[in-house]
């Protein structure tokens, strides 16, 4: 089974994919986690391109691509190989990603970013999507707390309006209401016991068997 895992800024996925791991460890599932690029050396450079600060003069539609390339690779070298072994892939950040930063916040055309991560993933979407949503403000304000001795992540964050972060949460939230079977909405603005536990029984639900 391929799950993925979204949410803006601060939603606390990262700790929450480290818990999971932790989880089906311990009950001996074979699990894969992993988050785009992966480790997967084209899709590592890919990534660098996008990320290079020097590369100022990137162009939103050019970005999109370099992200649905980097997916598109990530997915054929580790994904699909995994899940044909018999392993739950549980991904940080996949397709809904583009939809909600490129598409809804940077503000390209949902239905050509559709068209073009199509193009990238073919049929492979996930069987479930956990969003776990945060006002941006919440979400921001513990990214803050988290990076004091690290304020890159706070100024490249900063360099984003909040509306941007905004946009990116109406995005997600256009998404669940599009996809009501595939992807679960969780209310991440709670402690990190009670996201947890709601997000395990909704994957022994859906994997039952
Ligand atoms: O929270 P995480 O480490 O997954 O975030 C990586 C960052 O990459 C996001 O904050 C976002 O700015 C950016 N991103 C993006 N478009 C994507 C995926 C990530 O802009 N499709
Ligand atoms: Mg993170």
């Amino acid at each position: 089974i391929f799950i993925t895992i979204e949410g803006g800024e601060g939603a606390g996925k990262t700790t929450l994919i480290d818990r999971l791991a932790h989880t089906m460890q311990e009950r001996g599932r074979k699990m894969m986690i992993t988050r785009e690029p992966g480790g997967i050396p084209i899709a590592e450079q890919i990534r660098a391109v996008i990320l290079d600060k020097q590369n100022t003069a990137m162009d939103s539609k050019t970005e999109a691509l370099l992200y649905a390339a980097s997916r598109r690779q990530h997915l054929v070298e580790k994904v699909l190989p995994a899940l044909q072994q018999g392993y739950m892939v549980i991904c940080d950040r996949f397709v809904d990603s583009s939809i909600a930063y490129q598409g809804y916040a940077r503000g390209l055309d949902v239905e050509q970013i559709w068209s073009i991560n199509r193009f990238a993933i073919g049929e492979m979407m996930p069987s479930l999507t956990l969003y776990m949503d945060i006002p941006p403000e919440v979400g921001l304000a513990r990214v803050r707390k988290a990076s004091e001795q690290d304020d890159r992540e706070v100024n490249r964050l900063d360099l984003e309006a909040n509306s941007f972060h905004e946009r990116v949460r109406e995005g997600y939230l256009k998404l669940t209401a599009d996809f009501p079977d595939r992807i679960v909405k969780i209310d991440a603005n709670r402690p990190e016991d009670a996201v947890f536990y709601e997000i395990l029984s909704i994957i022994d639900e859906r994997c039952a068997g």
